[in-house]
């Protein structure tokens, strides 16, 4: 059995019984081999590491969404990430974070993303079942970037919806949070993303205008963020 820390991204994994393992930062623990495997930490910071090397998330070892109907109401239902019926719809949460020069930090996604590879963007992700979209956006700029943020300091933008002919219908709810980060300090998760930085507003609209920005999501906010 083998994890991964989601705050210091170090895999650890337990061979025996008496196999305990530690990742670097001490968030999370491992015991027991594959036999009495033991699993020490908070949940939320904790991946599964399959034999193929796929990663779930400890709280929902297989990942689930809530099924949204189309205007974007939960229908009590949910269903396996993916695998969405014809006329429904999920939910997904972005963060657009602003440092204290009016900056805004955006990540360029992996080369190996099926949707949208290798553009900028926010920070986001799908909503598991369960989740608020906040506590999405947390667990997800944790997982990308190795930083934490508070949803105190989290303000709402707005909610809109995305329909692209290879993807779901998704309902996007779009936050801001203004917060100074250190590029040094971030540790990116680099199967999802390759680089990051922070950028201007101008900088931003002429990645857009390059056609190396998420389109959509840019031309929902910009207005917004300026
Ligand atoms: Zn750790």
């Amino acid at each position: 059995m083998k994890i991964k820390c989601l705050k210091c991204n170090d895999i650890i994994e337990s061979f025996s019984t008496h196999d305990y393992k530690n990742c670097k930062c001490d968030a999370c623990s491992i015991d027991g081999g594959n036999d009495y495997t033991r699993i020490g930490g908070d949940t939320q910071y904790i991946n599964f590491i399959d034999k193929d090397g796929t990663q779930k998330s400890f709280q929902n070892n297989i990942e689930m969404w809530d099924l949204l109907d189309d205007k974007g109401h939960k229908t009590g239902r949910t269903i396996e990430r993916g695998k969405l019926p014809e006329g429904f719809a999920h939910l997904g949460a972005d963060i657009w974070i602003i440092n204290s020069k009016n900056e805004i930090l955006i990540q360029k996604r992996s080369i190996n993303k099926r949707h949208s590879p290798n553009v900028w963007a926010m920070t986001g992700g799908s909503v598991i079942a369960g989740e608020t979209s906040e506590d999405t956006i947390v667990r997800e700029v944790m997982e990308e970037l190795g930083i934490e943020i508070k949803k105190e300091n989290f303000n709402f933008i707005k909610q809109y919806k995305v329909k692209h002919r290879e993807t779901s219908p998704v309902f996007l709810d779009t936050y801001l949070i203004k917060q100074d980060i250190d590029i040094n300090d971030i540790r990116i998760q680099e199967d999802e993303l390759s680089e990051v930085k922070w950028a201007t507003w101008e900088e931003c609209e002429e990645l857009y205008n390059n056609g190396q920005f998420m389109h959509f999501r840019w031309e929902a906010v910009k207005d917004l963020l300026k």
